[in-house]
């Protein structure tokens, strides 16, 4: 799951979001020019349905020409908006920078979904070379004074202020991005701004780049493949090879996973053995040697804390937050500690059974953090025994889509799908369909890519290849993206139940996408909040275990027998199994995050490892047997990636979904009104409105807690 999450997470901003950056520059001569010369394809909308994309025309040598091109012309176009002599005007300010960049991003849909699913060294070679280019234009944009003394304008004026709706959302939203920027600093504070960013940004690499060089360095070293007993051979054998490849000829090497638990963990019987990977692991980065990022943690949380100050903010995370639908790192708190009384007597109760099984396998210990995953296999194995082999014969792919994750929307919204062997593909797995609404009206092309292969990388993820757009007459193309091992040569895809909910996810993504209803690219479909987007397909993948639903695509790929009951509810059962563990690391991570993120400049100074052990006493949970998924040193998604007091959002819009389910079950299940509500209160709503409204339109009140505690098995269900 949360595999799945991070990096379906990425590609959401490919579209019109993220360039949603515009400026002027000294080039801008040479730019027009470049960009009133390109012939390439993309020069104009493809002729396809829907303007999709016109696989069969592109040629390596067409991405660089198209993607400067793009740049230059959308250079330009914000130009002539910024050098506009007419007084600014909402329409030719804000919804003009709305039209900015159609060249760019025409070139730029296809050709960052061919770098992440079909990708090539020239590929990548362009990939490299564009990505300062486009990231300069992303940041140009915001401290152009001309630009935005326009944009405020409009901010401020009258005209502004009168609009409602989506317009006053569009206005909205592009004049708080300018401001979250720094464009309402003084010129002195924006040079120091800008200094911060870069000092900001390097410390980062080099936290991540560390990172990933003690993660490798401290994989431990056992003298006897005894030691490593309990592992298959092949992870013996693996381990020889590892050893012997660092200059350890004859002894043994693990490798360390990212996280805090280490799979091996779980079959290791030596239980020193199991220290020794543990100590290695928790300890990676924080033995005052050549690999501590300690020091590195404290400057990167000192620095983030003084710019909030520079712009304005109560702290980093509150800075952070100014998007989100959970406004608040204090909003963010006090919803996770709402989980904390079922999930830390979860946490007792699991402790006492795994001590309990420890002493029945005839260890009278006392339960240790690296024994956890160890019994916790153990009973895991007694009690639900499932078995991958027995469960994959009745999923397969192909059926799965058409009459699984199609049919639950046929459904529930409507729609129809009609395959269409006449769209071309970027490779022969691939399927595209053109998707029917209600009423018989053509509502937008899918494409499934659904097999791994040596140049796609990791994770599924939806992507939009054409923004639906009102403003510029564009229907949604919209793509899925998923790591299913291809079948052998003849045989039937047969997938693993995880990737079936896999699949239900990433379709709610391309829902979100079919039904985006609005004006302005920049708020449509799936171009909202980190903690809003994974709502709609962490819902979604409610439908795949509905008996309904099951039935009709559950089948056996050789008999064609429905699925037992009773696998499925194994499969249900092992779901809320070991939770104390699952969800207690994820939950302390988050609050470790924000924590961290509301500390002025002074107080993140104090040492590291001292104001850890204090915010995570202050969670509540049993960190000392469990502790967060991510150790301060190695928390690369809160230094390094993007997700600075922003790794709550998993556990957020897990709860939106259960939430949300709950409320489709009490309202009668899967049926064509509930389908409609959905679509009108917030499937086909983008960014028109504030995403806790939305949340409120459709349920009518609040998100709650309780229906996710009783999901995750914390507590019993409720009657
Ligand atoms: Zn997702």
């Amino acid at each position: 799951m949360k595999t799945r999450l991070m990096a379906a997470a990425a590609p959401f901003v490919l579209g019109a979001a993220l360039l949603g950056g515009f400026s002027v520059t000294a080039h801008a001569t040479t730019a027009e020019k470049t960009a009133a010369t390109y012939s390439g394809p993309f020069a104009k909308p493809s002729t396809l349905p829907f303007h999709a994309p016109d696989f069969t025309q592109y040629k390596d040598a067409d991405w660089q020409p198209a993607i400067e091109a793009g740049i230059a012309a959308k250079r330009a176009e914000i130009k002539a908006i910024a050098a506009n002599k007419a007084k600014p005007s909402f329409e030719n300010t804000i919804v003009a920078m709305e039209r900015a960049g159609t060249l760019y991003d025409r070139a730029y849909n296809v050709f960052s979904q061919l770098t992440s699913a079909n990708t090539s060294d020239a590929l990548d070679a362009i990939d490299t070379a564009m990505s300062p280019k486009i990231s300069a234009l992303n940041d140009d944009i915001y401290l152009d004074d001309a630009l935005f003394a326009r944009v405020k304008a409009v901010h401020d004026s009258a005209e502004g202020k009168a609009l409602t709706g989506e317009d006053a959302m569009l206005l909205a939203t592009t004049y708080d991005k300018f401001v979250h920027r720094g464009a309402l600093l003084s010129a002195a504070q924006k040079v120091e701004l800008k200094a911060m960013n870069l000092e900001i940004a390097k410390l980062e690499t080099a936290f991540s780049q560390k990172l990933t060089t003690a993660t490798a360095a401290k994989a431990p070293i056992f003298d006897s493949a005894a030691q490593l007993d309990g592992l298959s051979q092949a992870e013996i054998a693996a381990a020889a090879k590892l050893a012997a490849d660092k200059g350890h000829a004859g002894k043994f090497m693990l490798a360390l996973d990212n996280t805090t638990q280490q799979a091996a963990l779980t079959s290791l019987n030596n239980r020193a053995s199991r220290k020794i990977l543990w100590d290695a692991s928790v300890n990676r980065t924080s033995g005052a040697d050549a690999y501590d990022t300690t020091a590195m943690v404290t400057q990167i949380a000192t620095l983030r804390a003084k710019k909030a100050r520079l712009v304005g903010a109560p702290d980093f995370a509150t800075y952070q937050m100014y998007d989100r639908m959970v406004k608040t790192p204090a909003k963010a708190m006090e919803f996770m500690k709402g989980f904390v009384p079922a999930l830390r007597a979860t946490q007792d109760r699991e402790a006492a059974l795994l001590e309990a099984a420890a002493k029945a396998d005839g260890q009278a210990i006392k339960l240790e953090p690296w024994d956890w995953s160890y019994y916790a296999e153990k009973v895991r194995k007694a009690k639900y025994d499932l078995d991958e082999n027995q469960i994959k014969p009745y999923f397969e792919v192909w059926r799965t889509l058409e009459d699984g994750v199609f049919y639950a929307a046929n459904k529930t919204y409507g729609l129809t799908f009609k395959r269409r062997t006449d769209l071309p593909v970027y490779h022969p797995t691939m399927r595209a369909y053109e998707v029917f609404d209600a009423d018989g009206s053509s509502l937008a092309i899918f494409y499934y890519d659904p097999f791994a292969r040596s140049n796609k990388r990791g994770g599924a993820w939806m992507n939009n290849y054409v923004e639906q757009s009102y403003l510029l007459g564009e229907k949604p193309v919209v793509s899925n993206t998923l790591n299913i091992a291809p079948p052998a040569e003849g045989q039937p895809a047969l997938v693993s139940f995880d990737n079936v909910e896999t699949m239900f996810h990433e379709f709610g993504h391309a829902l979100h996408g079919f039904f985006a209803s609005q004006k302005y690219p920049s708020l449509s479909g799936t171009n909202t909040a980190r903690d809003f987007v994974e709502f709609p397909s962490q819902f979604n993948e409610n439908f795949a275990t509905i008996p309904e639903v099951l039935n009709h695509y559950a089948k056996h790929y050789q008999t064609g027998a429905a699925i037992p009951p009773e696998l499925i509810a194994k499969i249900e059962a092992a779901k809320t199994f070991n939770q104390g563990l699952g969800l207690g690391e994820t939950l302390s991570a988050a609050m470790l995050d924000i924590q961290w993120h509301q500390l002025s400049p002074e107080e993140a100074a104090q040492p590291p490892m001292a104001f850890e052990a204090k915010a995570l006493a202050a969670t509540g949970l049993n960190t000392d047997m469990i502790p967060p998924r991510y150790k301060t040193p190695y928390f690369r998604h809160i230094w390094d990636n993007g997700y600075a007091s922003g790794y709550y959002s998993y556990i957020w819009t897990e709860m939106l979904a259960h939430d949300g389910w709950d409320w489709v079950v009490k309202h009668g299940g899967m049926t064509r009104a509930n389908g409609d509500h959905i679509r009108k209160t917030f499937l086909g709503q983008g960014h028109t409105k504030d995403f806790a409204e939305l949340y409120r339109d459709f349920t009518g009140h609040d998100p709650e807690v309780q229906p996710m505690v009783e999901a995750r098995g914390l507590a019993p269900k409720a009657k």
